[in-house]
């Protein structure tokens, strides 16, 4: 029997090759009809015998171009149509659009091209076929055609025209194709003294970096600064020049050398080696790499090249150091004049080319949990902007995000666009990336917001603009939009145990919270449970010196002599550092006369208190590095624990007095920091489990979530997942979206729906 169909399919599967490959599949099964890209997606019509127009169907499904992704396939029957073959017809212009790629990593096709002296794009630095290439950096508006893309200034010679229009060719229609007659050029140039004439622009700067020189590298969603990651001296340097003593910088290495430099189980090299490429955290190994490059820590930021330009370098300098191009928390550098302004005092040499970058995107980095798999920290490059799926159809909303970590995410149905990480909304360049993105994707997924969401906090900059906003607004609990973010993205309606340890959020009660326990679902969230608040002298610069921290912390709980003989004396166990007696007693009188004092249940503050008394750090450089020490000394094999006390029944409060005690009496009878810091996470899992296991009694639920950037701490989260599974609970915790603040704007979608119904 010979039937018509057509068939509509929604997803990414624009810029991916999906069309070539419906032509391909429908001559292999004589079938007739064509092919078009829709602003909506793409549309098949589809005449010949029905055997193969199902076999069609389904290996429609099975086969398709790595980098696609159906979200949803429609089929419906049509009268015949006589169609004599099939074709690819012309874009089809609709109200609707179409999700857009993210940027996909050289492919291995393209890359045997590279390599091959035969090949006409041998070493070609902007090689990309249909499976690979920019995408979402280089789009300026939908459907994705060359001409709504950064490459439309460059026409095609007639060699690329040919294969573009050849239906059969792995660069049919791939929009940034070119080649080395008609496509972009690199070029190097000195921020002094302007062009640098070379030839060959990769060799003459992979010849400076082995001299010690750092440039800034032109990429895919920015620039990179780039140096010799075995070079101590440089290294050195540019942590001076950035004004960044230990925050670890990511290295860029080829997939050949991982394991030369740190351990690699097959599924992380799944992940590092996949079309995303993202920075994975791996264990590190050897010591090629030189220790400047991520200080005191077990991990290393590693990804392999994924940009053409990266392997060509790579192959004349293996190792390097490839830190995002900014200062401090600004948004990432994407053009060349942002590198004069911006990077003059860094580098002295800059490797750009003539292809803009239309929309910045930080590397992503994630990390593999052995208990539980995937687990992104920041979802940029190779992710954005695919839709992470919402638990329920939620209407038109913008959910602004945090102050720290800032996503926002705009949202219509059951999708949700979860920005790239924009950054600490702290800054006016912060602040102007903020709003370029929330235009563009109003833009690109034709959403305008009825809804508004935003964190409670009434002085972030984030609240201030939403209350600007057109549309209906609803502010939202920090920690509840952690918790019920865990919960959307996994998809537990019902409900559950949510634990929100955390750093920073404001609480209904005007206290800082961040060491919380709730109950609740999508919809209704209550408070069961939380950390004793204690005092934080001064806010903000509590949390850069956390032995300020430590010293408030133990005067509220044991009195002025135990702190002074800690922190001042000559003997005191707090071994690195001494406090002058004075900042002690200003901290005192702070807290004694309630000035410029908050009160905090942060689980974060917690552990830099810990950390400051057994002296690992006086102040910190970057965010979370007290906190990062404590888990990095923690010796594994220790089961001991502290004592602690849950007093009250909703909320329990958990005093801490017995923790910071038995820490206090360890310190004294000389036991090893390592055991210390052990016993005190071992702490925080018992504890954690013993209010859970009430909670499951009471409310009959054995769903637990975990959210909130403490559990970035992998031996805490590690051993969190065991004892609760081992207990019978069933635990959540984020895979698609990050465990720190990266997920808030996501968790404001839902909570901020639920509750504007109510
Ligand atoms: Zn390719
Ligand atoms: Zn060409
Ligand atoms: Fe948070």
């Amino acid at each position: 029997m010979v039937q018509r169909k057509r068939i509509k399919i929604k997803g990414i599967v624009q810029g991916v090759g999906f069309r070539p490959f419906v032509y391909r599949l429908a001559n292999d099964l004589d079938l007739k009809g064509f092919v078009r890209n829709t602003t909506d997606g793409i549309d098949i019509e589809i005449e010949g015998v029905t055997n193969n127009i199902t076999q069609f169907i389904k290996r429609l499904q099975e086969e398709k171009p790595k980098a696609a992704r159906i979200d949803d396939l429609l089929t419906e029957d049509l009268a015949l149509n006589a169609f004599k073959k099939f074709v690819i017809k012309e874009s089809k212009i609709s109200k609707g659009f179409t999700q857009i790629s993210p940027d996909i990593a050289t492919c291995e096709d393209c890359l045997i091209e590279l390599y091959n002296s035969h090949d006409r794009r041998h070493g070609f630095p902007f090689i990309n076929c249909t499976n690979c290439g920019p995408r979402y950096s280089i789009i300026i508006g939908t459907p994705y055609d060359r001409n709504k893309t950064s490459m439309k200034k460059f026409a095609m010679c007639s060699d690329c025209e040919k294969e573009f229009h050849k239906v059969t060719d792995r660069r049919f229609h791939a929009q940034p194709d070119c080649c080395m007659v008609c496509g972009p050029r690199l070029s190097l140039h000195s921020i002094e003294r302007g062009d640098v004439k070379t030839d060959d622009p990769i060799s003459t700067v992979a010849e400076l970096l082995k001299k010690g020189r750092i440039i800034a590298i032109k990429g895919i969603g920015g620039f990179h600064i780039v140096c010799d990651a075995t070079n101590s001296k440089v290294v050195r340097r540019l942590r001076k020049f950035k004004n960044r003593p230990a925050k670890p910088f990511a290295i860029m290495v080829k997939s050949k050398d991982l394991k030369k430099i740190v351990n690699l189980a097959d599924a992380e090299n799944e992940i590092i080696s996949s079309p995303v490429a993202p920075i994975m955290l791996l264990t590190k190994r050897r010591k090629i790499i030189c220790e400047e490059v991520a200080p005191n820590n077990h991990y290393l930021g590693v990804m392999v090249p994924y940009a053409p330009v990266h392997h060509l370098l790579l192959e004349k300098i293996p190792y390097l150091v490839m830190t995002s191009a900014n200062i401090q928390d600004e948004p990432i550098v994407a053009d060349e004049i942002g590198v004069v302004k911006k990077l003059k005092n860094i580098v002295s040499l800059y490797l750009t080319h003539n292809r803009r970058i239309e929309n910045r995107c930080d590397d992503s980095i994630g990390l593999y949990l052995f208990n539980k798999g995937f687990s992104i920290i920041r979802r940029s490059r190779g992710y954005v902007p695919v839709p992470i799926d919402l638990p329920f159809s939620v209407k038109p909303t913008l959910a602004v995000g945090p102050y720290l970590k800032n996503t926002f995410t705009l949202a219509n149905k059951q999708e949700a666009y979860v920005s790239p990480h924009i950054g600490d909304l702290d800054n006016l360049e912060t602040m102007d990336f903020f709003n370029e993105m929330v235009d563009k994707y109003k833009r690109w997924f034709r959403i305008e917001p009825e809804l508004i969401v935003h964190d409670l906090h009434p002085d972030y900059l984030s609240t201030k603009i939403a209350r600007k906003m057109k549309g209906k607004k609803i502010g939202v609990q920090h920690h509840i939009a952690h918790v019920v973010s865990c919960l959307g993205e996994n998809k537990v309606l019902d409900k559950a145990i949510g634990i929100a340890f955390d750093g920073t959020g404001y609480g209904f009660d005007g206290n800082i919270w961040g060491g919380e326990f709730f109950i609740g679902d999508l919809s209704v969230q209550k408070r069961v449970g939380h950390l004793d608040y204690l005092p934080l002298p001064g806010g903000e610069a509590s949390i850069k010196k956390p032995y300020r921290i430590a010293i408030a912390y133990l005067y509220k709980l044991f009195g002025e002599d135990v702190v002074a003989s800690l922190f001042c004396s000559r003997k005191g166990i707090v071994a690195p550092f001494r406090v002058r007696l004075e900042e002690v007693k200003t901290i005192i009188n702070m807290i004694e006369q309630n000035r410029n004092v908050v009160y905090t249940s942060s689980m974060g503050r917690l552990f830099d208190c810990v950390a400051a008394m057994l002296g690992l750090i006086k102040e910190i450089t970057f965010e979370a590095e007290a906190a990062i020490n404590l888990e990095y000394i923690a010796a594994k094999r220790t089961r001991k624990t502290y004592p602690y006390r849950i007093k009250g029944a909703e909320p329990m409060i958990i005093e801490l007095n017995g923790i910071l005690a038995g820490v206090v009496k360890d310190l004294q009878k000389g036991v090893s920091l390592e055991v210390i810091s052990a016993k005190f996470h071992n702490t925080i899992v018992y504890l954690s489990l013993e209010i859970a296991k009430k909670l499951s009694r009471i409310y009959r639920m054995k769903k637990v979530c975990f959210s909130g950037g403490v559990f970035q701490n992998r031996y805490l989260l590690n051993l969190m997942i065991d004892k609760f599974e081992d207990a019978g609970f069933e635990v959540y915790v984020h895979h698609q979206l990050p465990t720190n603040d990266g997920c808030i704007s996501y968790g404001q979608t839902i909570i901020g729906n639920t509750k504007s119904r109510q």
